[in-house]
């Protein structure tokens, strides 16, 4: 009965959305990406300058050829959603001491009315294209194929990705304790109590820097929102025989079994019907160059989550109720972030890998439905490019302050001087990227022979006050995301 009455509410609220999209058109448009991936600085550039305007987009076409008249903020319609506080973080961004704004835990949203002219056909009355904004980690994106694994399929899969050879170190002591658990002996809520803290020590490590490793169900184990330290999170993989028949009653193997099951009733089926199941749009953002630098598994990682992504998308077109009413995500942006990090000559051969690796899961899951496009993106763009003399050769380099406490080729930085850092650059050839050598040489600029594989993370720019944001192509993700619909 209470999924009856569940998916009741789902179908009223998907028709509330469709009477009201005919009133007033709307586009629900997901912004997600892993820890770090740059959602905050993303949205909250994407809304400043929708709500400035201007010429600073060249590509979007509505903003260039002046037909939006004007963006304005609106409550947003969610009552049970916090509000993505946008105001705040364009303060901390342009304020005084220039930070980069707090990072995105939870999800959240925010309404944008963008009023404009269209660009063809009924004389020239104003149209207002609602678009909701709204902000998720990627974390719980990647659990919605849990929806389609069994207990035994996702312990299975999750036990043999760490034995994995750049995840097995990482998972060492959560192994010994695996070793010692026997799945059908009675349950011990102490034992899962211990297995669930190592196995979520071992993904916090495979999120480190130096491994930057994407793909890590249970999202909500990484990224825990309001479930921070509850019961709904205390289980883990078991190390069960391929076949390993029904799980006896009472047995620690049935007590985890019975929690996953709540996870993904409570946990990752609600974030499918309220959130995912309603989005038209999706820009997923990726820190390619974190995985890049990371090495090739983290390359290889990334794209089997952007493969598992893929298969999410799949899944929300086919299953939700509500897509009879109306079509649901039909353009899919993957986009690299913090692409200020090079020097603009790789930025094409940055979108070029990351067009590779979406090919690549696109054929591995067969994958056929919303569009898909890539772009390498800065949301704002904390460096600007010049060109540096040293031992009688120059060089192509990128200018910016580095954040007080970054380290490069022996130096500690203040936070407040200048410095010129040669990046080094990608390959032409994509193969490249994918192979066993390191493709990164970011170069200090002390010493342009000396290997740094670490990026050095810049401080906001300074922008003069009532200036635009510099940005590195927000404008083609926006034409991708919204064009069409302000024609
Ligand atoms: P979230 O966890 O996905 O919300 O990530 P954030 O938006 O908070 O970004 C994480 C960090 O990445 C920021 O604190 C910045 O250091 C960096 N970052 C994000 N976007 C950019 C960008 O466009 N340029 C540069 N240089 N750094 C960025």
């Amino acid at each position: 009965w209470t999924d009856y009455l569940e998916d009741a509410r789902i179908a009223a609220r998907a028709a509330r959305d469709y009477v009201g999209g005919l009133s007033r058109p709307t586009v629900r448009l997901g912004i997600t990406g892993l820890s770090r991936a740059g959602k905050t600085v993303f949205i909250t550039a994407l809304v400043d300058a929708l709500l400035r305007g201007g010429s600073q987009l060249p590509v979007f076409e509505a903003m260039a050829s002046g037909r939006i008249a004007r963006a304005t903020l609106e409550p947003q319609p969610d009552d049970t959603v916090p509000r993505f506080d946008v105001e705040r973080h364009i303060a901390t961004l342009t304020g005084a001491d220039r930070r980069w704004p707090e990072s995105t835990t939870r999800i959240s949203e925010l309404r944008v009315a963008v009023t404009y002219q269209p660009a063809r056909g009924f004389g020239t009355a104003e149209r207002t294209l609602i678009v909701d904004i709204v902000d998720y980690p990627g974390e719980w994106l990647l659990d919605l194929p849990l929806l389609n694994r069994s207990y035994t399929e996702w312990s299975q899969e999750a036990v043999r990705l760490s034995r994995e050879p750049v995840r097995a170190p990482l998972a060492a002591d959560w192994h010994i304790h695996l070793q010692t658990l026997n799945p059908d002996a009675p349950a011990e809520e102490n034992e899962a109590v211990k297995a669930a803290t190592l196995f979520r020590r071992y993904l916090t490590a495979c999120r480190q820097e130096r491994f930057s490793l994407s793909l890590l169900p249970p999202g909500r184990f990484l990224m825990p929102g309001d479930l921070e330290n509850s019961p709904a999170l205390t289980f883990a993989p078991l190390d069960l025989p391929e076949f390993p028949g029904e799980p006896v009653p009472g047995s620690l193997r049935a007590m985890m079994e019975r929690r996953y099951e709540a996870y993904r009733s409570t946990v990752v089926r609600p974030f499918f019907r309220h959130h995912f199941a309603r989005l038209d749009r999706q820009i997923v953002l990726v820190d390619a160059l974190s995985s890049l630098n990371a090495g090739p598994e983290a390359v290889c990682d990334l794209e089997n989550a952007i493969g598992t992504i893929l298969e999410s998308f799949r899944t929300g077109r086919r299953t939700l109720l509500s897509s009879i009413v109306r079509p649901r995500i039909d353009r899919v942006m993957f986009a690299a972030t913090k692409a200020d990090h090079l020097h603009h000559a790789s930025h094409d051969r940055l979108e070029v890998f990351l067009r590779r690796l979406a090919d690549r899961a696109i054929r591995r899951v067969s994958y056929s439905g919303a569009a898909i496009d890539v772009a390498a993106v800065a949301a704002v763009r904390a460096t600007r490019e010049a060109r540096v003399r040293t031992g009688g050769n120059e060089y192509e380099a990128i200018v910016g302050t580095p954040l007080a406490g970054e380290r490069a080729g022996g130096d500690v930085f203040d936070g407040k001087t200048e410095v010129a850092m040669f990046p080094g650059e990608l390959p032409k050839d994509p193969d490249l990227m994918f192979s066993g050598r390191s493709v990164f040489r970011g170069l200090t600029a002390a010493d342009p022979t000396e290997t740094d594989y670490r990026f050095l993370r810049f401080r906001p720019p300074i922008v003069p006050r009532g200036a635009p944001l510099p940005h590195i192509r927000l404008d083609r993700a926006l034409q991708f995301l919204l064009g069409d619909r302000l024609g």
